[in-house]
């Protein structure tokens, strides 16, 4: 009875950013559960490699070239996937970028506005369009990423931007929750600590920054994607039927301190 729960066959996916990274992992997750996984990633190569991937895992699944800030581009590709599967069960909107290391005064209007646009706008623009299908057949679940960084300030370095654009998304995950749950459509985040990819690999690979990172969260470790697409997985599947609006931290105990 609960491990059915977490079966997905017959359901389609949309992960974006799901060629590589955490999104990848998501994506892998949900294709082991048996959901049939779209691939939504800006970079044709990403996609394609990402699509390669799971296909060595023995899992068929297709890739797109989306850019999640173009809100024209994301309801076309909404719109042609509902109609190519039929539904478009699960969203992920993982795609997201973190421009890290400017102080608030040296903030450029470009830098400000690219992080936002791909973190909190790309969210919106991809949860309206594929969140209208879902109403309209009562049955959908997103699955939005934020991140630790939505509850805290990081320390040493400056990302003023990150941090407010990840506060929203989780504020965002919420408002959609309360106005779609007594229509069917469940809206939930994970809020990961620092987990091993390319957008953390400045602080990785700085001693400095690295050891401060480290002695700040209680397991003393980052986490790898698969930690957090384990949470996505439970977070889209019916495991966790009477959640939505949740936010859900898995950061080593970061934010006990
Ligand atoms: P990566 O940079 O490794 O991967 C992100 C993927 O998203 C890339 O393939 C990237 O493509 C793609 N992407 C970026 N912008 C867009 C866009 N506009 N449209 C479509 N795809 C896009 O990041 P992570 O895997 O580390 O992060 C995934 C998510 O997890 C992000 O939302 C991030 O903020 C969040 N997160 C990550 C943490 C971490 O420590 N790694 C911690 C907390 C949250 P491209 O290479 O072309 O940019």
């Amino acid at each position: 009875m609960y491990l059915e729960k977490y079966d997905l066959k017959g359901r389609n996916a949309v992960v974006t950013g799901g060629g590589r990274a955490i999104g990848l992992a998501c994506s892998t997750a949900l294709a082991e559960a048996g959901a049939h996984v779209v691939i939504a990633d800006r970079d044709a190569n990403v996609c394609e490699e990402g699509k390669a991937e799971l296909a060595r895992l023995g899992y068929s699944a297709d890739a797109i070239v989306l850019d999640v800030t173009d809100p024209d581009a994301v309801n076309a590709a909404a719109d042609s996937l509902n109609a190519k599967f039929g539904a478009i069960d699960i969203l992920v909107n993982n795609a997201g970028i973190a421009r890290s290391g400017v102080a608030a005064e040296d903030v450029t209007d470009e830098h400000w506005l690219d992080v936002i646009n791909v973190n909190l706008n790309g969210v919106f623009w991809c949860a309206r369009a594929f969140g209208r299908a879902m109403l309209a057949r009562q049955r959908g679940v997103i699955v939005n990423t934020g991140s630790m960084s939505g509850f805290i300030s990081n320390k040493p370095q400056k990302q003023s931007f990150y941090n407010a654009s990840k506060a929203a998304v989780h504020h965002l995950t919420r408002s959609l929750a309360g106005e779609w749950a007594d229509r069917g459509v469940r809206v939930n985040a994970v809020a990961p600590t620092y987990i091993d990819t390319p957008l953390t690999r400045f602080g990785m690979e700085d001693p400095e920054l690295n050891r401060i990172w480290l002695d700040m969260t209680p397991m003393h470790r980052v986490g790898q994607p698969h930690e957090i697409a384990s949470v996505v997985l439970f977070l889209a599947s019916d495991a966790s039927s009477l959640m939505t609006g949740s936010i859900v931290l898995a950061d080593g105990g970061y934010t006990v301190w």
